[in-house]
C-alpha cells in the first residue's frame, strides 16, 4: 500500500484543486491519500466527491505555537462535524485573513500596492498564506523567487514580516484528539531546533496526547530520522508520513513520493484508532 498522508489543494497554499490533487494522486499510485490543508478541511468535500479508487482521509494540518516556535499538526480522521474543531478552524481562518491584511498593510509601505485585493484575485478559493504572497511578489517582480520573497519581505527577518498569533501546541493537540483525529507532529527536522529543544518538543508533544511523529518526508536526513525514530520508540509514538506535496511545479517531490519508514518504528495506520476508523468507513 502507499500511504501520502500529508498533501495541499488550493483550498490552502497548493496549486490543484481538490479533485485534481486525488486523480494526481491515483495516477501517482497512492492508494491512501489524507488531505492536509492548512487550517482548513474546506477540500474534502470536493475531493470525497472524485470518483477514484482512492481511499481519502479527512485531515487537516494546523498551526500552533510552541515556545515561541511555529509548529504543525497533522490532524488525521478528524470529525468534520465536530462542533470544537469547527470553532478552532474558523478562529484559524480569521487570524489568517487578519495576518494578511496586516501584511498587505506593511507591504503596503513597502512599495507593493494593493497586495490582498490582488491576492484574492489570483487564489480564489485558497485561505491565505504567506506562500501566496510569496507567489505574488515573485508575480509581480518584487522578487525572484519564494525564498527571496521570505527573505526581504514576509519572512521573520522580512520588512513586512507579521508574527501569527496561533493557538498553544496542547490545545490544539487537544482539540484534534476530541474531535476523534490522530494527531501527527508534522516535519520535526524543519523547524531548525537545536537536538535538545527538538527533544523536549517532542517530549511535550506526547505528553499533550500526540499520536505520531512524521519520520518520512522529501528532504528528512536518514540520521535525523534514526534519531526521531529511537524517540517515537521511547514515548510509544507511532510514525506518520507524507509528501507535503503542493504543486506540480516542485520538481524534487511529488504524491506518495518518499523515503521509506525507519524499519524500528509502528506505521500509523497500524494503530487501533486508525484501524477503527477504517472499519466504520468500510
Ligand atoms: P503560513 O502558514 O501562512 O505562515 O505560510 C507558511 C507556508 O509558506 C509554508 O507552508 C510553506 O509552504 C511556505 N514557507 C514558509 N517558509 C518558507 C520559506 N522560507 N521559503 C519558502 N516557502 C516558505
Ligand atoms: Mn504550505
Ligand atoms: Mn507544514
Ligand atoms: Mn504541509
Amino acid at each position: 500500500m502507499i500511504y501520502d498522508l500529508h498533501c495541499h489543494s488550493d483550498c490552502s497554499d497548493g496549486a490543484l484543486r481538490p479533485a485534481e490533487l486525488v486523480a494526481r494522486a491515483q495516477a501517482c499510485g497512492v492508494q491512501v491519500l489524507a488531505l492536509t490543508d492548512h487550517d482548513t478541511i474546506a477540500g474534502i468535500a470536493a475531493a470525497r466527491q472524485s470518483a477514484s479508487t482512492v481511499v481519502l482521509v479527512t485531515g487537516v494540518e494546523v498551526s500552533c505555537h510552541w515556545q515561541g516556535q511555529e509548529i504543525h499538526i497533522v490532524g488525521l480522521h478528524v470529525d468534520a462535524d465536530h462542533g470544537e474543531l469547527q470553532s478552532l478552524l474558523a478562529a484559524q481562518t480569521q487570524r489568517r485573513w487578519q495576518r494578511a491584511e496586516a501584511i498587505a498593510a506593511k507591504l503596503e509601505r513597502d512599495g507593493v500596492a494593493d497586495a490582498l485585493d490582488l491576492l484574492r484575485e489570483r487564489f480564489p478559493n485558497s485561505l491565505p498564506s504567506r506562500s501566496h504572497f510569496a507567489q505574488l511578489l515573485v508575480a509581480l517582480g518584487k522578487a525572484k523567487d519564494h525564498e527571496r520573497a521570505f527573505q526581504r519581505y514576509i519572512g521573520r527577518k522580512g520588512s513586512s514580516y507579521v508574527a501569527a498569533q496561533w493557538p498553544p501546541l496542547p490545545e490544539v493537540v487537544a482539540i484534534l484528539n476530541r474531535s476523534q483525529g490522530l494527531t501527527v507532529l508534522a516535519h520535526p527536522g524543519r523547524y531548525q531546533l537545536s537536538g535538545g529543544k527538538l527533544a523536549l518538543l517532542v517530549r511535550e508533544f506526547a505528553a499533550a496526547g500526540g499520536t505520531a511523529l512524521e519520520l518520512s518526508y522529501p528532504q528528512l536526513f536518514l540520521k535525523e530520522a534514526q534519531r526521531m525514530a529511537r524517540m517515537a520508540r521511547e514515548l510509544g509514538l507511532y510514525a506518520s508520513q507524507g509528501s507535503d506535496f503542493h504543486s506540480p511545479d516542485q520538481r524534487w517531490t511529488n504524491l506518495g513520493r518518499m523515503p521509506p519508514l525507519p524499519p524500528e518504528v509502528t506505521p500509523i495506520w497500524q494503530s487501533p484508532l486508525w484501524l477503527a476508523h477504517m472499519a466504520v468507513a468500510a
